[in-house]
């Protein structure tokens, strides 16, 4: 079977690996589609991000979906032939934080296609791919490019519950690359009255507007959008930062009203902030880190119609032009979420 390899920056390799067979509990799945996130694309670009550096050969990718192809012993719930959204995150269970129900703070988490720890977490962009049982989600009657999109919609959904209550709320979401976009439809279905979207490229607001922002803004073409938002000590309660850039975070607080919180998703590395106005308007830093169960939450709420991702998904290339796929997705002003089709 073939799957995707990152050596080093830009070098992007098609592996031939051995089959596995599933363990018990576990299943074996024929991967359908695979979506190329923003952390593979850091990889892809820069052989990393931050102190996270490659250290050896890592096959990538998280975010995948595909069909049962066989069940290991005991495995219940599931069948042969079905169409399921892998999740990615796979905590320990026993842990102190796993023991807590905080299990996106696994202290041995095996996070697909990560770098952070040594030897690498290898990915799941393969074309057959192990897993256990209680990561696979039911995704009948979504096509296999939506199936994989629970995983980036679970990062949203993760950070909208870190929100807190959004019933009627003014949202600001910076960075609309696939993160922000799927945040203005988490915090719309949440109840967020205005939404309105800050990015620097005219095609990822246009999806933006698509999904349901109501003011779209670039503040490339115009820096001084934001002012008339810091009116009376602000106008939004909560902020999505997406964008992971200090500059757009600096201007994001200037708009928030006292109280507001401020959600950061984005991981640009460390930045300086501005302490007098977070500390006089009283306002509320908080990180959002990946998701556990929001995953499977995200796959019902897109069965059920009550999140349409379509406007996110631009591209799908075949396996063997993944490297131009990567490419693809790593210019902003053509694409948003590219998939790599592993059905063939
Ligand atoms: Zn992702
Ligand atoms: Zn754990």
């Amino acid at each position: 079977m073939k799957s995707i390899v990152i050596h080093a920056a830009k070098d992007l390799r098609i592996e031939t690996h051995e089959v596995e067979e599933p363990d018990a509990g576990q299943v074996q799945i024929k991967l359908a589609a695979g979506g190329i996130c923003g952390s593979d694309l850091h990889y892809f670009n820069h052989g990393g991000f931050g102190a996270i550096r490659l250290k050896e050969p890592m096959i990538l990718g998280h975010e995948v979906s595909g069909h049962i192809t066989k069940l290991g012993a005991g495995v219940e719930g599931l069948h042969v032939g079905q169409l399921v959204a892998v999740s990615p995150s796979r905590p320990c269970n026993t842990c102190k934080y796993c023991q807590e129900g905080l299990h996106n703070q696994c202290l041995n988490m095996r996070f697909y296609g990560s770098a952070m720890p040594f030897p690498h977490i290898q990915g799941a962009f393969r074309e057959v791919l192990v897993a256990d049982a209680s990561q696979c989600v039911v995704a009948d009657g979504l096509s296999a490019a939506q199936a994989a999109m629970a995983e980036p919609l679970a990062v949203a959904l993760h950070a909208t519950k870190r929100a807190g209550d959004l019933l009627g709320k003014s949202v600001l979401v910076t960075g609309c690359g696939p993160i922000g976009a799927l945040s203005i439809l988490a915090a719309r279905r949440a109840g967020a009255d205005r939404v309105v979207a800050v990015d620097l490229s005219d095609f990822t607001l246009g999806v933006a507007k698509k999904v349901g922002a109501d003011e779209i803004i670039n503040t490339g073409r115009d820096p001084k959008a934001l002012e008339s938002f810091t009116k009376d000590k602000g106008t939004f309660d909560v902020l999505y930062e997406c964008s992971g850039a200090q500059p757009a975070l600096v201007a994001a607080i200037a708009t928030l009203r006292p109280r507001g919180k401020i959600i950061q998703l984005g991981l640009g590395g460390d930045m300086s902030l501005p302490m007098m106005a977070i500390t006089s308007k009283e306002l509320s830093l908080m990180g959002s880190f990946r998701f556990h169960e929001e995953f499977a939450t995200g796959v019902s709420l897109m069965r059920k119609g009550l999140i349409d991702v379509g406007p996110l998904m631009t591209h799908t290339v075949a396996l063997d032009d993944a490297k131009q796929g990567f490419e693809l997705a790593s210019d902003r002003s053509q694409a948003m979420k590219v998939h790599i089709d592993f059905a063939g």
